[in-house]
């Protein structure tokens, strides 16, 4: 049976670490590090998202800003308010909880958010800064990720990662980090070919292509690495039940080490977004 990598005990330890910087910011320079969170529209997983985020900022001792704006809102009204929260130095993260309702234009919103305060790193400068190798504000997940893995493989160097989806919320900076940690890396979509003897030659497999239990055992090299980011709601017998992009108890009995879902990358990704946030809070202090 595979090690489990245990994404819920994982966080807690980063959140402590992020509660004893946030201890040092106040003390050393008064500074109290604080997230400002934009939603808009009613979508239920946006609002379950954006209740956890508050909460974990809270519980970490920062502060922490919410703006829930209605459906109706308008580009011209939300560029307004990212400019306010640019210019407000109380604020040092900004996070547009996607995905926005189809009348507004994503990309716009994230590039119009100031790169030193884009906690998420969707922003072209950082996405750009990734792709070079420079340190930058990092994609929440993907940072997660590599977190999980370096608990089974210290060394990553040699490593051959496939990583499954090429979003560029995920996949394309999941990529990044690995090749920077001298992987070899492989990425894989839709329209990939023979997906499954990719993924077999693999010794780190990155599922994110949100298709339910998509990676099956007979995908997996035994003793490979397994990072499932995939969340995707199922009935069972009625009730709602989260899985992952992994057909999980198939894939744990071969693989080396494996994240569940839940309780993998998902406390992963918020801890990183707290981490990231003072990150940005130290970095405007110089
Ligand atoms: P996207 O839908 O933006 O991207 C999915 C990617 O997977 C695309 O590149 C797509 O290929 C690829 N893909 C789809 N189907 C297949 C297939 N059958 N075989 C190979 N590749 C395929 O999703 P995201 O990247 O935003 O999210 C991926 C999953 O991760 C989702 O389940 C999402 O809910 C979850 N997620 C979890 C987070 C967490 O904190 N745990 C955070 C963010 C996302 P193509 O480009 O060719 O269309």
């Amino acid at each position: 049976m595979a090690q489990l990598i245990d994404g819920k005990q994982l966080s807690n330890q980063v959140l402590q670490e992020v509660a004893s910087e946030v201890e040092r910011l106040k003390a050393e320079h008064d500074v109290e590090p604080t997230l400002a969170v934009v939603l808009v529209g009613e979508d239920p997983a946006s609002q379950v998202y954006v209740r956890n985020k508050v909460k974990r900022a809270k519980e970490a001792g920062m502060g922490s800003i919410e703006h829930r704006l209605g459906t109706e809102t308008t580009q011209g009204d939300l560029n307004q308010l990212i400019e306010r929260l640019n210019h407000d130095p109380r604020v040092h993260g900004i996070l547009v909880q996607l995905p926005l309702p189809s009348h507004l234009d994503e990309e716009e919103v994230i590039a119009a958010i100031n790169p030193a305060k884009d906690v998420d790193g969707f922003h072209p400068l950082n996405v750009g800064a990734l792709a070079a190798g420079q340190a930058s504000l990092v994609p929440c997940t993907p940072q997660g990720c590599m977190i999980m893995l370096r608990q089974v493989h210290p060394d990553l160097s040699g490593k051959h990662a496939v990583v499954v989806g090429r979003s560029n919320i995920v996949g394309k900076p999941m990529a990044a980090l690995l090749l920077q940690a001298n992987c070899t890396v492989t990425i894989a979509h839709s329209r990939t070919q023979d997906i499954e003897s990719l993924c077999r030659n693999a010794d780190i497999v990155v599922a994110a292509a949100g298709r339910r239990e998509l990676v099956d055992a007979d995908w997996i090299k035994p003793g490979a690495t397994v990072i499932d980011v995939g969340i995707n709601a199922i009935e069972v017998e009625g009730k709602r039940k989260l899985v992952g992009d992994v057909a999980f108890e198939a894939v744990a009995e071969k693989a080396g080490a494996i994240t569940p879902v839940p309780g993998g990358v998902g406390p992963m990704t918020i801890a990183c977004l707290l981490l990231n946030t003072t990150r940005a809070a130290r970095h405007q202090l110089a």
